[in-house]
């Protein structure tokens, strides 16, 4: 399993990754805790660790990526990205063509792409729209809005509306996909999940006490927000999506439709 997580700096990426695995898998410069080296932000940056998922043990890969948006000029800042998801097919692709039947290849192909909106409340900057629609060409895209804690839920649910229209009208296709192999309740669960992309999120890697007892959260000048509470933020729906009802969809999706896309691209190539 593999995530990348693009976004602008500070907008709480690694506190978020941390907070859904309930481990310090990285610190705040993308660090795979304390025995990884301290590297520039400037390169995207796997950090594999193991996890256990309902008595499942899992590799997840996650890829830090740096901020990017940041500059005056944007022009191209996401072309290392869209390259790094694209060398990880070209890797499969290769391993697949060389290996003997049913060996083992490993997959570092990104199976999800949490995509970091900036709480403003107004709409996507123009960047969000070229890169989102730029990366959903290649991988599974999940739109969250980062540190929704600064806005009122009234802002909330406006700026969400806001965003899926937004989407819509620039034709970004999100997934979950629909396919003919799902059934009712599938085509349900994925219906519910559109109408609720972008999760807004709450993330903090510490605890704070909520009638006593200590709970994943922050103090806001509304109070203070427990981050697993569903009545005070999207976080239990996003983790419950990654980490239990899509987690194999979201693989099979990137095998059967990204990956797909890009191998026959590149099998097409070679006969011509
Ligand atoms: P990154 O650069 O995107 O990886 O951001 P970090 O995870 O390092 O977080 C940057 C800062 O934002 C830190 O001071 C975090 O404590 C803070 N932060 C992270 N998540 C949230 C959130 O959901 N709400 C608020 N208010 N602050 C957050
Ligand atoms: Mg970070």
């Amino acid at each position: 399993m593999v995530h990348e997580r693009v976004g602008q700096t500070g907008l709480g990426k690694s506190t978020l990754i941390n907070t859904i695995f309930a481990s310090h898998l990285i610190d705040s410069k993308g660090r795979l805790s304390a025995d990884e080296p301290v590297r520039q932000t400037t390169e995207i940056h796997p950090v594999s660790h193991v996890i256990a998922e309902n008595g499942v043990k899992l590799r997840l890969n996650i890829v830090d990526t740096p901020g990017y948006g940041d500059q005056i000029n944007n022009e191209g800042c996401w072309d290392p990205i869209i390259k790094y998801i694209k060398d990880q097919h070209s890797a499969y692709l290769r391993k697949e063509l060389t290996a003997m039947r049913d060996r083992h290849i490993q997959d570092t192909r990104i199976h999800c792409c949490l995509y970091f909106i900036n709480p403003t409340g107004h709409s996507l900057r123009p960047i969000d729209i070229i890169v989102m629609k730029k990366l959903s060409e290649v991988v599974n895209v999940v739109p969250v809005i980062a540190k929704a804690d600064s806005l009122t839920f009234e802002e909330r649910d406006a700026f969400k509306e806001k965003i899926r229209a937004e989407m819509s009208y620039h034709n970004i296709r999100l997934y979950p996909f629909d396919t003919e192999e799902n059934d009712e309740e599938e085509v349900q669960l994925n219906e519910s999940i559109r109408n609720m992309i972008p999760f807004a999120v709450v993330g903090s890697e510490r605890s704070v006490l909520i009638d006593g007892k200590p709970v994943r959260g922050r103090k806001t000048r509304w109070g203070v927000v427990n981050v697993e509470d569903e009545k005070h933020c999207e976080f239990v729906y996003l983790r419950n999506f990654l980490t239990r009802t899509h987690l194999q969809d979201l693989i099979e999706t990137t095998a059967q439709i990204h990956y797909e896309a890009f191998r026959s691209k590149q099998l097409l190539a070679l006969k011509e």
